[in-house]
């Protein structure tokens, strides 16, 4: 927020790493949740660790290329979408899965909102001029992820207690 009203050198740096750290961390936590890797079994445990410390090291890197390389705009737009689009993938397939399987309606509710996500995320790819010099085509991208931001926190709580229910069935 403060970047879209100072653009200075330290904010602009600051909304691109925390940007690219968010973009991270779910690119991180989606095959963790999708494989079932915070379950307590040894060959899962080696897995989260190796992904941790690679998905550590890839935004280090990142991060390193962009401060101490070069500040390449169209280089840290690829590596976003790139990282974007194996989320958008995985969480895809997952809902499809899900969908089948528990045949209810929240199950599906991931994979619709990659579909909003990435209709959204087209206002970032295909720029325009901005209408009345006001509305430019990055502050409806911002506006367009207020939504599925809500309706992803209300998936995460549906999930979670499915997960408890059947672990209670179980027992
Ligand atoms: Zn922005």
């Amino acid at each position: 927020m403060i970047f879209h009203t100072r653009d200075f050198n330290i904010t602009e740096k600051l909304d691109y790493f925390a940007a690219g750290a968010s973009v991270m961390y779910g690119l991180y936590y989606t095959p963790i949740r999708v494989f079932r890797l915070d379950q307590n079994s040894q060959a899962k445990q080696s897995v989260l660790r190796a992904w941790t410390a690679i998905c550590i090291s890839l935004y280090l890197c990142h991060v390193t290329y962009l401060t101490a390389w070069s500040w390449d705009y169209t280089y840290n737009m690829a590596a976003n979408v790139a990282a974007g689009i194996v989320q958008n993938v995985l969480w895809s397939w997952f809902s499809i899965q899900r969908y089948r399987k528990l045949q209810k309606t929240w199950a599906a509710w991931p994979g619709l909102i990659v579909a909003w996500i990435i209709l959204a995320m087209s206002l970032e790819l295909f720029d325009f001029a901005p209408w009345g010099r006001m509305v430019d085509a990055h502050s409806l991208w911002h506006l367009g992820t207020v939504g599925p931001t809500i309706w992803w926190y209300s998936f995460l709580i549906k999930d979670a207690q499915e997960d408890l229910a059947s672990h209670r069935l179980k027992a």
